[in-house]
């Protein structure tokens, strides 16, 4: 891990001139040197080790205690500067000012294959961005955060990762349900790594401050190393940015809304220039097909962060980064058109990525309406969207809709509904659908295969992290492993895990922490 040295962030960048750890407003700078807090007892729970391969870190190195120092914040790694970086952040539609990584520091870059990495220790203590908070994490949101990052990137969504996952052997003090009952919990570091942390926020801070200067110095940096092929530091490139940022941003909603993962805080600092998804805390994974449903207690009320609206949420967020960058633009018409081309594409890629959930790989006019149908019938039966999609995948073209019904029927949470008219609306939806798949070239053996390619098998089910955080709590860290084993196949059979392959137990629908959770973490 010596080839940290690497270290474009801290020496292109501006940097805070304070260096006392003391909460501040941090002006002109896109971060601050801050050491991680020491812990008393560290071990280490889980390595990712195709992440740490990725990273060219080899598994001698892992076993040593070395890895455990630096990966917990005990040991900062020779020549390297940790630090926090400085952002702002729209908060659930309203500006909240200076954010920053209050519980987030930066160990540096790691360059392997020609791909640069950062990494990250989330939980690490204090920096001049905690606030009123203490700079730690908990174990529950670590283990939380740990696996579904690395289950999502083997869903094939755009996605910051994790190297490892320790307990810092300190107690962290936590009101997990805001309801005043206060108590301790294990502490908990995450070493996360992304290509980059930056952030819409990152960008905004600057641009509210009308700190035009490190804004264009920022851009052109981002440009540098992740937009080379955008013509050098021109209005032209910055417009082009703009628009590759709101494609990728589109794609990774697309992912998500096709995975049925909900991200539950959409807010500006929590959305990554490079459409990554990042940071994950009150997220959870839809069971029951439900537009209107959002895993965040926080937002409740309002669900402003539900399902359905996401890609409305994309489209919001992308309009602040736009007011962002318009300083250096000046010229709203290119970004003002490049926000309308999101809504029309993503009503075509929404409209793709239905059709390959659903098996349907040619065009015909009348998709768009069968979709639809399906999608309120599916909430008819409360229905579970994994084991849905996956279940249609074993229907035959000449099976008649009776068949079908009897197929994906394990997927209902409430099988009494299927009678009356609700009956008939599946079987008027199996009628349709059955005509459109004989309409199809493929056999039902090809369209089987292809569409276990686009709806997996497993995801992180809410209840599913909850088990494997109650037995961690209990010393018992084999079913994050067991987890993270089968996430890492989440396309495949595994007839070994097939009890992962069923709907969320009864017991866990109101359960804290497998359908709903606080932001308390
Ligand atoms: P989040 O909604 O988790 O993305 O966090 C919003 C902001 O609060 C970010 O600036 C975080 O760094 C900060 N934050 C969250 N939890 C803590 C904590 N325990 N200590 C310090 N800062 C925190
Ligand atoms: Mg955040």
């Amino acid at each position: 891990m010596n080839r940290l040295l690497q270290d474009t962030f801290t020496k292109e960048l501006p940097q805070d001139p304070t260096v006392e750890n003391t909460r501040r407003q941090v002006e002109k700078a896109c971060y601050s040197l801050a050491t991680p807090k020491k812990t008393s007892n560290p071990k280490l729970l889980h390595v990712a080790t195709e992440m740490a391969e990725t990273l060219g870190i080899s598994k001698e190195f892992i076993g040593t205690h070395e890895f455990l120092e630096i990966v917990t914040g005990n040991k900062v790694i020779e020549k390297s500067k940790p630090y926090a970086m400085c952002y702002g952040g729209h908060q659930f539609g309203h500006w909240a000012g200076q954010l920053g990584d209050g519980r987030a520091i930066n160990l540096g870059e790691i360059v392997q294959d020609n791909q640069r990495w950062f990494l990250q220790l989330k939980g690490a203590g204090e920096t001049p961005y905690s606030r009123t908070a203490d700079g730690l994490a908990v174990l529950r949101s670590s283990v939380r955060e740990y696996l579904c990052s690395e289950a999502m990137f083997y869903l094939g969504v755009p996605t910051t990762r994790a190297l490892s996952l320790s307990l810092t052997g300190d107690q962290v003090l936590r009101d997990m349900l805001y309801d005043g009952h206060q108590a301790y919990e294990k502490g908990a570091i995450v070493c996360r790594v992304a290509p980059s942390f930056l952030r819409f926020g990152s960008f905004e801070i600057f641009s509210v401050r009308q700190d035009y200067k490190t804004l264009k110095t920022l851009v052109n940096y981002t440009l540098k190393y992740y937009y080379p092929h955008l013509p050098k530091n021109s209005k032209a490139s910055y417009i082009q940015f703009f628009k590759e940022v709101t494609e990728r941003t589109l794609t990774m909603i697309i992912h998500w809304q096709r995975v049925g993962f909900v991200h539950g805080v959409m807010n500006t600092d929590n959305l990554s220039i490079l459409g990554l998804t990042i940071d994950y805390g009150p997220y959870g994974w839809l069971e029951g097909y439900d537009p209107e449903w959002t895993p965040n207690t926080t937002d409740r009320q309002h669900k402003r962060y539900r399902y359905g609206n996401q890609p409305n949420i994309g489209l919001w967020n992308l309009y602040q980064l736009a007011n962002s960058l318009y300083p250096l633009i000046e010229d709203a018409e290119p970004l003002e058109e490049i926000l309308e081309d999101y809504k029309t594409n993503y009503g075509l890629s929404y409209l793709e990525m239905m059709r390959a959930k659903v098996g349907l790989f040619s065009k015909h006019e009348l998709d768009s309406e069968l979709l639809e149908a399906l999608e309120t019938v599916l909430q008819k039966t409360e229905t579970d969207m994994t084991l849905f999609f996956r279940l249609l995948s074993t229907i035959h073209k000449n099976d008649t809709p009776a068949a079908a019904i009897t197929k994906i029927k394990p997927s209902f949470y409430t099988p009494s509904a299927l009678k009356g008219t609700v009956l008939t609306r599946w079987e008027t939806w199996f009628t349709n659908y059955l005509k459109r798949v004989q309409n199809e070239s493929l056999s039902d053996v090809e369209r089987q295969e292809k569409m276990n390619k686009v709806n997996p098998k497993y995801v992180l089910r809410n209840y599913m992290a909850q088990l494997a955080i109650d037995k961690a709590d209990e010393g018992d860290y084999s079913l994050i492993d067991e987890l993270y084993t089968l996430l890492k196949n989440p396309y495949d059979e595994q007839p070994s895990y097939e009890k992962w392959f069923c709907k969320r137990p009864e017991w866990a629908r109101n359960k804290v922490g497998c359908s709903m959770l606080s932001c308390s973490s």
